[in-house]
């Protein structure tokens, strides 16, 4: 240990007059070789070691500048302070413990056996006492195996070696030229190096290029620190390269004393390494709380302070230097209707131990509002009380301003249409009346009830104002119809009928037309005596809407067919025909108000387009369904499923 080794001085430690004082120093400045006269002076016994002893603590140069060439500064220089060391004469003060000696030495740089350079000085007491015999017989007096590496010896030389062995922290003692003089066991072992590695490589060395020049500065400020009795610990962090090239970071602590630097140093590669992670996981999340414009925040309860994530200080359009948040500083940034609501909420999520959620609106200081959605849980202790809560703050505002939007255009597309279905239903009461007037006295007229017309052109012109009439009529009352449905106000009289009689009835009332365009009308009714609930009328009009689209679209010597069937919750009624059919990309449209499957020959045929939208209303408010199949050139299948009560489908969809 450093300490055996502190050279204490000699009381008697006088120089003899008659012999010089002499000493052999490695190129490190080890002492490897001192006369007696020292040994005796600094109270080293002849077994004595004087390892470690550097000559930077024997001898002070009176003239540095003369007796030293391009002194180093601390480590990473190619030459140490003792390669400086001029040859010749050079007056210093010779320090032997307490005493210090002002004299002269010759230095003699001397190659030995083994190829290294050793710098042997020895006292001028007269002139000429220098001779170079006697700078070769010192160089005979140098223990072999002093001029090692041998500086480098383990710790574990002491009681206090076996606790240094226990430490995980890698220590280092080096001399103010930079050169390791020892380190411990866990230093090799950690860093993968062994003596013969140490002994080329000064501190500076083992530190990663990058952090150099940062270690370089705090060990030259612990150099010329003055006041050896204030002598400060210097912390740094510094990476530190192992044998095989890899880096591990070091945390650092140096200190000096006397001509020693003694560093101990911890390894936080795995701290770094998580530190690193953290950073890399911590930017990830605040981006990605930024792409989704959401924050999260984090109460201690009884704290007055709520935590807030870097996206939550965006949203409030505040910054973290300037604005502290609480609930009371974020009730003032609130729109006035919202101020207390978090508060309460708060409140609530603590008695009720609930999750949370509410939103509010946020008045930016350039008057825009942001509308934020705060979702929350609480957090417990083992007891079950509610110690914090937590949550996300999640800017919805352009959701929010654009459901706003959808909003107001549904709602004023609505007012329209609604405005529009009056207006068609005022509009057809008020034609229908004098409509029926045209009709009714053109029938007369057509009969000549009140005695004959003269010209027998005008009985055609009134045949075709009769029909006119009654084709307008038919419009008029379909799109009253129409009107009813989409404003609700169209309602159904239920009653209990015969399926059969209303079906053959509606077959009647098409026979002529298809007997017309010479199509083949056909019915199969199985049950003669089924009845169900429905509107009489309603199921009239549905039955005649597709019997007569099935003539229209049926080309001469088609079949139109009715039939029904009865299934276990419904029955089934099925109009097919053998007509034009309907293309695949019109049929989910036909069934819409105004909708024709327009080609060239549907044009042919007239019609407004409402009778299957009518049709599907008024089945869907019997609480049934409509289907249509078709395949253009082949024909159509329209099917209409009808519950057998429809005025407990209508109740069951009341409760509903
Ligand atoms: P329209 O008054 O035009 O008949 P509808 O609502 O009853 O109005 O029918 C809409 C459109 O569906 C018709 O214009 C026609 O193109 C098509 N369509 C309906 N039934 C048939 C059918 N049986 N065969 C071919 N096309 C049909």
């Amino acid at each position: 240990m450093v300490s055996n080794q502190t050279i204490i001085a000699s009381e008697n430690a006088q120089a003899q007059s008659d012999e010089p004082y002499r000493f052999v120093a490695d190129c490190h400045g080890n002492l490897v070789y001192l006369s007696d006269n020292i040994k005796s002076a600094l109270n080293i016994s002849d077994g004595g070691s004087d390892r470690g002893y550097n000559v930077q603590n024997l001898i002070r140069f009176h003239d540095p500048d003369l007796a030293l060439r391009d002194a180093p500064s601390f480590g990473g220089q190619d030459r140490t302070y003792t390669e400086c060391i001029q040859e010749g004469a050079h007056a210093l003060t010779l320090h032997i413990g307490n005493n210090e000696i002002e004299t002269s030495f010759h230095f003699d740089r001397v190659q030995s056996q083994n190829g290294r350079e050793y710098l042997v000085a020895s006292q001028i007491l007269q002139d000429g006492d220098h001779n170079e015999e006697l700078t070769q017989s010192l160089m005979q007096l140098i223990p072999q195996e002093q001029a090692n590496f041998n500086d480098l010896v383990s710790f574990e030389e002491d009681a206090l070696s076996h606790f240094l062995a226990l430490s995980n922290d890698i220590m280092v003692v080096a001399n103010l030229d930079g050169r390791i003089l020892r380190v411990n066991s866990h230093f090799l072992n950690n860093l993968g190096y062994d003596n013969d590695h140490l002994k080329n490589l000064g501190f500076l060395d083992l530190v990663h290029p990058d952090d150099r020049a940062l270690v370089r500065t705090s060990l030259q400020s612990l150099i010329h620190h003055e006041d050896r009795s204030t002598d400060p610990a210097i912390d740094f962090e510094a990476r530190v390269l192992g044998s095989d090239g890899n880096e591990k970071w070091v945390e650092w602590r140096q200190c000096r004393a006397e001509d020693r630097i003694y560093c101990v140093g911890r390894d936080i590669t795995a701290i770094k390494d998580h530190e690193r992670e953290l950073h890399k996981r911590q930017r990830m999340l605040r981006e990605a709380q930024s792409i989704g414009h959401m924050g999260h925040w984090h109460w201690v309860v009884g704290n007055e302070r709520i935590e807030w994530s870097d996206e939550i200080y965006r949203i409030f359009g505040v910054s973290e230097d300037d604005f502290v948040p609480t609930v009371e500083s974020i009730n003032s940034k609130l729109h006035k209707r919202d101020v207390g609501r978090l508060l309460q909420a708060f409140q609530r999520a603590i008695i009720e131990k609930n999750n949370y959620d509410m939103e509010f609106r946020i008045r930016l200081d350039d008057g825009s509002t942001r509308y934020v959605r705060c979702d929350g849980k609480c957090e417990l202790d083992d007891d079950g009380d509610v110690i914090a809560l937590f949550g996300i703050m999640h800017d919805i505002t352009e959701t929010t301003l654009h459901e706003l939007e959808l909003r107001e255009a549904k709602e004023s597309a609505e007012r329209a249409y609604a405005a529009k279905s009056q207006f068609l239903a005022n509009m057809s009461h008020e034609l229908r009346t004098p409509l029926n007037a045209i009709i009714g006295f053109s029938e007369m007229m057509q009969r000549q009830l009140l005695g004959p017309i003269g010209t027998e052109k005008y009985l055609d012109y009134i045949t075709g104002i009769r029909e006119s009439g009654e084709h307008l009529l038919d419009l008029i009352s379909d799109i009253l119809d129409m009107s009813k449905i989409e404003a609700g106000k169209y309602e159904l009289d239920l009653e209990e009928l015969n399926l059969g009689k209303v079906m053959r009835l509606a077959v009647h009332m098409v026979e002529g037309r298809a007997e017309d365009a010479k199509i083949s009308l056909s019915m199969a009714i199985p049950n003669e005596n089924l009845h169900i609930i429905a509107d009489r009328r309603a199921l009239m009009q549905i039955l005649l809407n597709i019997l007569s689209n099935a003539v229209k679209f049926t080309e001469p010597g088609g079949s139109v067919k009715l039939e029904s069937v009865e299934r276990e919750n419904y029955i089934s009624i099925k109009v097919h025909d053998t007509g034009i059919g309907i293309p695949a990309t019109k049929l989910q449209c036909v069934t819409n108000p105004f909708e024709q499957a327009a080609s060239h020959y549907t044009r042919e045929h007239e019609g407004t387009g409402l009778g299957l939208a009518i049709t599907k209303d008024l089945i869907e408010l019997h609480g049934g369904t409509l289907h249509i199949s078709s395949t253009v050139g082949i024909g159509t299948t329209v099917i209409v499923r009808m519950p057998y009560n429809a005025y407990e489908e209508q109740q069951k969809r009341g409760k509903r």
